[in-house]
């Protein structure tokens, strides 16, 4: 079982992901938490590449692509052997993110983004949640959690207001895997909101 986190930064995703992890750790079930960009050591040097030191220094053409080189090597490191096996993988972002940050962020290479999926990456989560939470609430959090070591971009109001309607929008486009979760209630009732639609969804 493949569950990926989908949200504009803030939105809580990467603690909801820890705690489903932790509830079905505690449930006795195999679980791989991981993350993107990142989750196995090449795509986390490819993070530390794009995330760190100067945000001009690659094109957008050129992000595209490291992305896309850290989630295969991430898809055949970490994601594959692990549900080969038959644990339960949950990753703090994955392809929706690149549809909507390099797809749309820095210009439309939203066609760029899907092509190279389908030649280089070909897989989808069976359950994506995604934590749908207002920007403005979103931006205060994630401000006061950036830190200086890595890239933190004060995308401004406008653009989360962007985002947050493309991943609405994307969640149309994918309904038989996506699910949206009201993100500005609090932290238990969000976990509680997500385990009703894990169940739903099995
Ligand atoms: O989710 P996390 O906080 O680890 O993301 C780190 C940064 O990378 C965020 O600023 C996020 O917007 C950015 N990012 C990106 N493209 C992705 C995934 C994340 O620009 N595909």
């Amino acid at each position: 079982l493949f569950i990926s986190f989908e949200g504009i930064d803030g939105s809580g995703k990467s603690t909801q992901a820890r705690l489903l992890a932790e509830r079905l750790r505690g449930a006795g079930r195999d679980v791989v938490l991981t993350r993107e960009p990142g989750g196995s050591p090449g795509a986390e040097e490819i993070r530390a590449l794009v995330l760190r030191g100067d945000p001009d220094r690659w094109s957008a053409e050129t992000e595209l692509l490291l992305f896309t080189a850290a989630r295969r090597d991430h898809l055949e490191r970490t994601i594959r052997p692990a549900l080969d096996r038959g644990a339960i993988v949950i990753c703090d972002r994955f392809a929706d993110s690149t549809r909507m940050y390099q797809g749309l962020s820095r210009g439309n290479l939203r066609a760029a983004v899907d092509t190279l999926h389908a030649l280089m990456i070909g897989v989808e989560p069976d359950l994506t949640l995604l934590i749908d939470m207002d920007p403005q609430a979103a931006l205060a959090r994630a401000k006061a959690r950036a830190t200086a070591e890595e890239r933190f971009e004060d995308f401004g109001l406008p653009l989360q207001e962007r985002m947050r309607a493309g991943f609405l929008a994307l969640a149309r486009d994918y309904p038989d895997r996506m699910r949206v979760i009201d993100g500005a209630h609090p932290l238990l009732s969000v976990a509680h909101d997500i385990d009703t639609t894990l169940a739903e969804h099995l």
